[in-house]
């Protein structure tokens, strides 16, 4: 596996870079790699593609410091862990490359609707910093493919509609979430929870199951409800748990039955803010 740093060096390896398919796959990630980062690789790689995938902590998607500054770092262990798994790049960029100025976010895409919400209203400025991030991140490598895990809901849908309006030159695929035996969501910040919490942290899974078997059509607010005083008698501290449309994410209080679905959470378990879905019904 070859590490570039730069941008220019990365690029010269890929024009020359062949293989069957003559397709590049691109799995943009923070680092803190688990089996969910690795199923996107895998899927890459599986294709036959030419696997890049990034390691860079963005500082622009975090509203909170501290989160930025506790986000996990162990690259050591992330560059074994690439290796093992068969992709053939990692582009492991510095603050400065990405960000050669200053940090000051210039795009005139609007994110609309999706900005305000659910994420977007618990974590201000966190969708411009991952659209800022991702452009910069696909002018530089200019994959084929674009691969996102849906464990991110909310931010599959603000790229795939930033990408479709900008008509940037990448197919998007999206992959489902990998979990733990528990049910738990893999997560980079699960590494912060201690075993005791690891194990409490899959009630989360657990109460959006519990959605997903109730829900029948009608009235279907009450069933989120009902699970956010579950969760916060059990010491979590939710941000939201919710039904929306899958589609467009506006809250769903009554269900006819026909569209498609997605329960949302987001919960605070000490210190780690943990979020996870599951498509409905
Ligand atoms: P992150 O490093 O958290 O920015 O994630 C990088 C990519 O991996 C994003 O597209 C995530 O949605 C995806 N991802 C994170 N956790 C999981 C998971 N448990 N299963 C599948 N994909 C995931």
């Amino acid at each position: 596996m070859e590490i570039f740093t730069e941008a220019a060096s990365l690029q010269n390896w890929l024009k020359n870079k062949k293989n069957k398919t003559g397709k590049s796959g691109f799995v943009p990630t923070m680092g803190a790699l688990h089996q969910g980062h690795i199923s996107l690789i895998n899927h890459s790689v599986g294709k036959g593609e030419t696997c890049i995938v990034s390691i860079f902590v963005n500082p622009t998607q975090f509203n909170n410091s501290v989160d930025f500054e506790k986000y996990p770092r162990p690259l050591k262990n992330d560059i074994e862990t690439l290796q093992a798994s068969g992709c053939h790049c990692l582009y492991l960029p510095a603050v400065e490359e990405i960000y050669p100025s200053n940090n000051s976010i210039t795009d005139d895409y609007e994110i609309g609707y999706l900005e305000n919400i659910l994420e977007g209203k618990y974590r201000p400025g966190h969708f411009k910093g991952v659209v800022q991030i991702v452009n910069i991140l696909l002018q530089i490598v200019k994959p084929d493919i674009l691969y996102l895990g849906i464990k991110d809901f909310q931010q599959c849908l603000v790229l795939k509609d930033m990408i479709a309006k900008k008509e940037l030159p990448v197919i998007v695929e999206t992959l489902p979430i990998f979990r733990e035996n528990s049910g738990l969501a893999m997560s980079s910040r699960n590494m912060r929870l201690s075993a005791a919490q690891k194990e409490k942290a899959a009630l989360l899974y657990a109460s959006l199951c519990k959605i997903k078997k109730q829900i029948a059509p009608g009235e279907v607010a009450h069933l989120a409800k009902k699970e956010e005083q579950f969760l916060n008698e059990y010491g979590f501290k939710t941000d939201y748990i919710t039904i929306a449309d899958a589609a467009t994410l506006e809250p769903v209080k009554t269900w006819d039955g026909t569209n498609k679905l997605v329960a949302l959470v987001a919960a605070y378990l000490g210190e780690v803010r943990l979020i996870d879905n599951l498509i409905l019904p």
